[in-house]
């Protein structure tokens, strides 16, 4: 895989050697843009705040770091987890996102023999399971908001003696609407602790949190050159030819996996009935679906037993389906900074991916916003055989606006609406 120019490896970066044996078990080489800048401030006890995309492994370059400090400590003083108190706190906006990074902080600390323990806890699932394992302390809980103040409440978990606090994916835990539950949260913190904040975008919301919240600290954020090697793609096609140009392109390129977004439940049900009937096997993924079923489907689409994956935005968010190849926007997401959530599922720590969006024309003027937001230009393309009715072509402004050259396509710049044969770019991509 290759991840990163930076000239720095993990050994230089100061991780201990139980940390760097398993790296290299898990054939991570070299740290990755976010890592080689943010664990020498974070092993030296400042506040973060981090400008990092998914997929850009944020999750080790905050895990590796608080697990050396968390053994390094334990070490030097001999002591074990106590009473229902917690060391490192790691808090989340969704269930999926506290499984994953649990199961990644675990794998990291294999080889310190058991010696660190890691509870995740989240909504939708029992908490009697949760409050049992955490007995005895915890030295990192992966927490979403809402379940931690359950426990809390409960006195299963207390927070009085946390000396790092971990805020991943911070702008969408507050979108989801965690703003309260944040600072109920954070006034039960102790005064004097590290805080790490990761945040892919930075609304009004997460700065004035990291105004409040931080102590001088040190921010980084990532070149866009560094973010990925995401190609970005968008097809413009009638309304009632998304679903055979989907099944098209499905067909047409044999995909090892495709993750599709859709905006409702609803949507993601019915799309998969339409696919199936084009002889398009698809499962679907949403918050309807409960917890149980969630997770069923989610690892057979991470072990490769599901091909397409119908969801919602649900999905959007931290999911690392390792080498996804493809993202495909069938509705567009509501909001801009979604739009790079869904598309950072694919092309993840310097793989190649490939985000497709479909357009008709009553999406061409919501594109437009979601490409301003994110400073994004893209060319608008259609594909042989699905091409757009003049009647609305004169609706899709690509003709008389710059556009960028598709990443890595290698294509001239094309000065109207792309024809495109889906055999050759399809190839190409
Ligand atoms: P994240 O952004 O934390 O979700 O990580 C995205 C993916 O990159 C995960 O599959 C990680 O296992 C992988 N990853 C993280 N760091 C590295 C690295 N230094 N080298 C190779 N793969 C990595």
């Amino acid at each position: 895989m290759t991840t990163t120019t930076t000239p720095t490896n993990f050994t230089s970066l100061g991780i201990i050697s139980p940390l760097l044996a398993r790296l290299t078990e898990l054939e991570y080489q070299l740290p990755t843009p976010i890592q080689a800048r943010v664990i020498p401030s974070i092993l030296a006890q400042r506040d973060l705040i981090a400008g990092a995309n998914t997929g850009s492994g944020k999750t080790a370059a905050f895990a590796l770091p608080l697990l050396q400090q968390i053994h390094t400590e334990k070490q030097l003083t001999s002591k074990n987890t106590q009473g229902n108190y917690v060391t490192g706190l790691i808090l989340v906006p969704t269930r999926e996102l506290a499984k994953q990074v649990a199961d990644s902080i675990k794998s990291y600390a294999l080889h310190f023999n058991g010696m660190i323990k890691t509870v995740a806890v989240f909504g939708g699932v029992s908490a009697n399971t949760q409050m049992q394992a955490l007995r005895g302390g915890t030295d990192i809980l992966v927490a979403t908001p809402g379940r931690l103040l359950d426990l809390i409440s409960s006195n299963a978990i207390k927070l009085d003696r946390v000396k790092t606090l971990v805020l991943d994916e911070a702008d969408r835990m507050l979108s989801l609407g965690f703003t309260d539950e944040l600072s109920t949260l954070l006034a039960l913190l102790p005064k004097k602790k590290q805080i790490l904040l990761f945040s892919a975008t930075f609304p009004e919301e997460v700065q004035t949190l990291t105004q409040e919240l931080l102590h001088n600290p040190v921010e980084i954020q990532l070149q866009s050159a560094d973010a990925s090697t995401l190609v970005q793609r968008v097809f413009t096609v009638n309304r009632g030819n998304k679903t055979a140009l989907l099944a098209h392109l499905i067909k047409q390129h044999q995909w090892r996996q495709a993750l599709i977004f859709v905006n409702s439940k609803n949507s993601c049900n019915h799309l998969a009935e339409k696919l199936s009937k084009r002889g398009i096997a698809a499962e679907v993924f949403h918050g309807d679906k409960g917890q149980a079923a969630r997770s069923r489907v989610l690892d057979a689409f991470k072990a490769g037993e599901i091909e397409v994956l119908i969801a919602t935005d649900i999905a959007a968010r931290g999911l690392d389906i390792e080498k996804l190849p493809v993202v495909i926007n069938f509705d567009l997401p509501r909001s801009p900074s979604d739009y790079m959530h869904r598309i950072g599922r694919s092309g993840r720590a310097g793989e190649v991916g490939l985000a497709l969006s479909l357009i008709d024309h009553d999406d061409f003027h919501h594109f437009n916003v979601i490409e301003k937001k994110n400073k994004i230009c893209l060319e608008r393309e259609q594909v042989v055989g699905f091409e757009v009715d003049d009647i609305i072509k004169d609706k899709f402004p690509a003709a008389d606006k710059p556009m960028a050259k598709p990443e890595g396509s290698g294509k001239k710049k094309r000065k109207n609406k792309t024809l495109v044969n889906a055999d050759i770019w399809l190839r190409n991509s």
